[in-house]
C-alpha cells in the first residue's frame, strides 16, 4: 500500500529539516507523497515541490493556522493559491502578531540574561519563528535539556517566558483557506480534549464556514480513536486526512510518515483532497 504524510513542518516554520531535506527523508522512508504544512506560511512549499519533482516524490502545498474555539485549535489547509488577496493578507497579519509575541518573549528572556536577539533568531531559524525555535535556542544555550524540557519549564502556558498571541478567528481561518481554493481541515481533533458533543459543535461551526476535512490519522492516535474520527468524517461528509506532525529534532519521537511507529496514512486520502481542491477552484 502507498503510504503518505500530510502533516509536516520544515525550517520555514518550527521544524529542523529544510523543505528539500524533508523530501529526501520522505523518499528514503519509501513514501509516495507528502504535504508541507508549516505554521502560518507557504514559503517552504515551492522548494519542497521542486525537490519532489527532482526525486520523483509527489508534494502538495499546505499550511497550518492556529486559532481559538475555547481552546487553541489548529486548522490545516491544502492546495491553496497563496497569492489570493485575502489569504495573503491574513498570513501577513498572523506573522506580524507572531513577531510581536516573539519579541516580547525575547525581552523576557533577555532580562534574565539569556542571549535572545530576535533578529539573530530569524537568521538562524527562518522567517516564521515558533515556540519550538525558542526551545531549540534554550537547549543550544544550555538552559534546557531538550525542547520538551524547555516547554515544561519555560515556554508552556503558565511558565515564565510564555506570552500569548492574537490569532485569527476560527471563521476566518477556515474561510480564507476556502477563498484561496484550498481544502480546510481540523487538525489533530483529540488534542483539544473535547467530548463528543463539543467536538461535533466545533465541526459544525467550522462547516458553516467551509470546512471540508478532518485529520483522522495522527501520531499516537490508536486504531479505535482513528476509527471514531473516520466515522465522524463519514457522517459529516468530510474528507479524512492524516499525518505525523513531523518537526525534525524539535519533536524527536515523531518519524516522518510513521509517527511513533504505528501511523499509516493511505494514498487515497491525498487523491480525494486534490480532487476537491480542483473543484474548489472551478
Ligand atoms: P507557537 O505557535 O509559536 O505558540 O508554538 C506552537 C508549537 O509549539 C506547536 O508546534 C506545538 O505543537 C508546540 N507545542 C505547544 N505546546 C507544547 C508542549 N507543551 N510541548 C511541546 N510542544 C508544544
Ligand atoms: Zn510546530
Ligand atoms: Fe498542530
Ligand atoms: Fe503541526
Amino acid at each position: 500500500m502507498k503510504r503518505i504524510d500530510l502533516h509536516i513542518h520544515t525550517t520555514a516554520s518550527d521544524g529542523t529539516a529544510s523543505p528539500s531535506e524533508v523530501v529526501h527523508i520522505a523518499k528514503e522512508a519509501g513514501l509516495s507523497a507528502i504535504a508541507v504544512t508549516d505554521h502560518d506560511t507557504c514559503s517552504g512549499c515551492a522548494e519542497a515541490i521542486a525537490a519532489g519533482r527532482h526525486s520523483g516524490l509527489e508534494v502538495i502545498p499546505g499550511i497550518e493556522l492556529s486559532t481559538r474555539y475555547g481552546v487553541t485549535i489548529h486548522i490545516l489547509g491544502y492546495c491553496m493559491r497563496p497569492e489570493t488577496r485575502n489569504f495573503a493578507a491574513a498570513l501577513d497579519w498572523i506573522v506580524q502578531e507572531r513577531d510581536e509575541r516573539n519579541r516580547k518573549m525575547c525581552s523576557l528572556m533577555a532580562a534574565d540574561g539569556i542571549h535572545a536577539d530576535y533578529d539573530v533568531m530569524k537568521v538562524k531559524y527562518g522567517e516564521v519563528i515558533g515556540r519550538p525555535n525558542f526551545g531549540q535556542m534554550l537547549v543550544e544555550q544550555g538552559y534546557a535539556e531538550s525542547v520538551q524540557d524547555a516547554f515544561n519549564r519555560f515556554i508552556e502556558k503558565g511558565q515564565k517566558y510564555y506570552v500569548s498571541r492574537q490569532m485569527l478567528s476560527i471563521e476566518r481561518c477556515v474561510s480564507v483557506i476556502r477563498e484561496a481554493g484550498g481544502v480546510p481541515v481540523i487538525a489533530h481533533p483529540f488534542q483539544y480534549r473535547m467530548d463528543d458533543g463539543r467536538l461535533r459543535q466545533l465541526i459544525e461551526h467550522c462547516m458553516d464556514n467551509g470546512l471540508q476535512g478532518l485529520e483522522c490519522r495522527y501520531t499516537g492516535y490508536s486504531q479505535e480513536q482513528s476509527d471514531y474520527l473516520l466515522q465522524l468524517a463519514a457522517e459529516y461528509h468530510l474528507l479524512p486526512t492524516g499525518g505525523s506532525d513531523y518537526h525534525g529534532t524539535n519533536k524527536p519521537r515523531i518519524a516522518l510518515g510513521f509517527g511513533d511507529g504505528d501511523l499509516n496514512v493511505p494514498y487515497e486520502y491525498l487523491a480525494a483532497v486534490e480532487e476537491l481542491a480542483r473543484r474548489n477552484k472551478l
